[in-house]
């Protein structure tokens, strides 16, 4: 084949692929809506949709009833069984997967004591893992892996405090050349909002804000659509941002900042020092709950401050939606009131009221993430259209 045609080949592919990923992201949706979104005149449309409905990739639904002018037109939308994925979040005590479907859909979940936090012993355990799933689901197609760190290139992870990993390591590559499957390895927060952008509370977003509260402080950026990773992995490291100036000081010397405000541990150390005996994060915010002052002081600051955290980096990026989750989401539960006066009190007067929604996660929602950046790669490269 000719250079020429080659490029003129690829063109088509990325042209059907990104046919492919709009009706997985917007489907079921009918063709108008499609060819609209995409720019496309309908024969192109059409064009670009038969080999794929023929492959089975895409299915056509029953046309809305009801509309007697006209041909019906029926709508398209991805069958979700063409493909499965393995979803792996690694924390410092428990591997979690899961299997997905190309729509998200989680169809099998497990779990893994991790014995020993070293590399080699977690990338043995992580093989183990995926050889394991690929018997039971023979049609796996990509492999996620989200992880507590700083993650470069999908692949490249520089450095994961909790599994006291600091030395570089080029984790997909060792990973894929093992099992000879395409695997992703990103920051678990950017993978939780790559789930969330595509498949959950941010679908239909192009700009979108994660922050997590738990263990530690996270956040992901949505911008123009796409994760914003920033050099080296860097971006959106907010943990040290000073939200309090009466707040407790952390080790580097700032003065209440989200990493001593809003973490589990520094909220249970807070209390503890407070009420006098030993208080952990979840007996923090239940006796705030039952109207504890001291308690109840510590949850209302954390609130005030995590508002004005959320404030700051939406004025940022002005994004469509705010998502807050993470083991310590019950916190901004308890004391929503609070944390959304905060987040209106210091948001830009230019700014409308914003998009704040509160979820719930377990581990297998982080798996789940892990998963949809493994699903992101198979839409964007390795699909086949044809
Ligand atoms: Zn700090």
């Amino acid at each position: 084949m000719s250079p020429g045609f080659e490029r003129s080949i690829a063109a088509a592919d990325a042209s059907a692929r990104s046919v492919a990923l709009a009706v997985l992201r917007s489907g079921p949706v009918s063709r108008a809506d499609l060819a609209r979104r995409l720019g496309l005149s309908t024969a192109s449309l059409t064009r670009l949709t038969r080999p794929m409905i023929s492959s089975g990739l895409l299915v056509e639904q029953e046309p809305e009833t009801g509309k007697r002018t006209g041909r019906p037109s029926k709508p398209l939308d991805i069958d979700a069984g063409q493909a499965h994925f393995l979803g792996i979040k690694i924390t410092w005590d428990v591997i979690y997967t899961v299997v997905c479907d190309l729509k998200g859909t989680v169809i099998s979940r497990a779990s893994a004591a991790v014995p020993d936090t070293s590399p080699e012993v977690v990338i043995d355990q992580a093989l183990a893992i995926v050889t394991d799933h690929r018997l039971a689901w023979p049609g796996i197609a990509g492999v996620g892996i989200g992880i507590g760190g700083t993650v470069e290139g999908h692949s490249l992870v520089r450095r994961v405090s909790a599994l006291g990993w600091n030395r570089e390591l080029d984790l997909a590559h060792r990973l894929a050349a093992a099992i000879e499957l395409p695997v992703s390895v990103d920051n678990d927060v950017r993978a939780l909002t790559q789930a969330e952008l595509w498949f959950g509370e941010g679908r239909g977003c192009s700009s979108l804000v994660m922050i997590t509260i738990g263990v530690g402080v996270g956040c992901a950026l949505v911008i123009d659509d796409q994760l914003y990773e920033g050099r080296r992995g860097l971006a959106a490291k907010i943990d040290h941002w000073s939200l309090d100036p009466d707040g407790p000081q952390c080790p580097r010397g700032h003065r209440g900042c989200a990493d001593q405000l809003l973490t589990s541990g520094r909220i249970s150390e807070r209390a503890t020092q407070r009420l006098d005996r030993p208080v952990s994060f979840e007996e923090c915010l239940r006796l705030a709950g039952v109207g504890d002052p001291a308690a109840g002081d510590i949850v209302q600051r954390a609130a005030a401050g995590l508002g004005l955290l959320v404030s700051r980096v939406a004025d940022l990026i002005a994004p469509e939606r705010i998502l807050l989750t993470g083991d310590g989401i019950e916190l901004a539960m308890l004391a929503e009131d609070r944390m959304r006066a905060a987040v209106a009190a210091n948001r830009s007067l230019a700014a409308d009221a914003d998009d704040v929604r509160l979820l719930r996660s377990d581990f297998y929602v982080w798996a789940r993430g892990a998963a949809a950046v493994a699903i992101r790669r198979h839409m964007l490269t390795e699909l086949s259209v044809t």
